[in-house]
């Protein structure tokens, strides 16, 4: 990951302590948002494509992935 995107404001928090690197949020996001980083947990690589659907949070077998903010426009 580099260093402007790691300091990006991420919406989805990706617990890399639960995260078991399996890829299927990163399979099934509609939106091909997610990618691997160089730890192997997925972070929103292209962030702005995401639709806030929470598939990704859905289908993590760990429950790694934490949801923090809906836009007040969707709300
Ligand atoms: S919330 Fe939906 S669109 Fe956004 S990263 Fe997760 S699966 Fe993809
Ligand atoms: S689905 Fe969950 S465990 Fe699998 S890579 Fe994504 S965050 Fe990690």
């Amino acid at each position: 990951m580099s260093c402007k995107e790691s300091k990006q404001y991420q919406w989805l928090d990706f617990n890399g302590e639960k995260c078991s690197s399996c890829g299927l949020c990163i399979n099934y996001c509609p939106r091909d948002v997610l990618r691997k980083g160089d730890d192997d947990v997925p972070f929103m690589k292209y962030r702005d494509d995401c639709w806030y659907c929470d598939i990704c949070s859905f289908v993590c077998p760990n429950k790694a992935i934490t949801l923090k903010e809906v836009p007040y426009l969707i709300k």
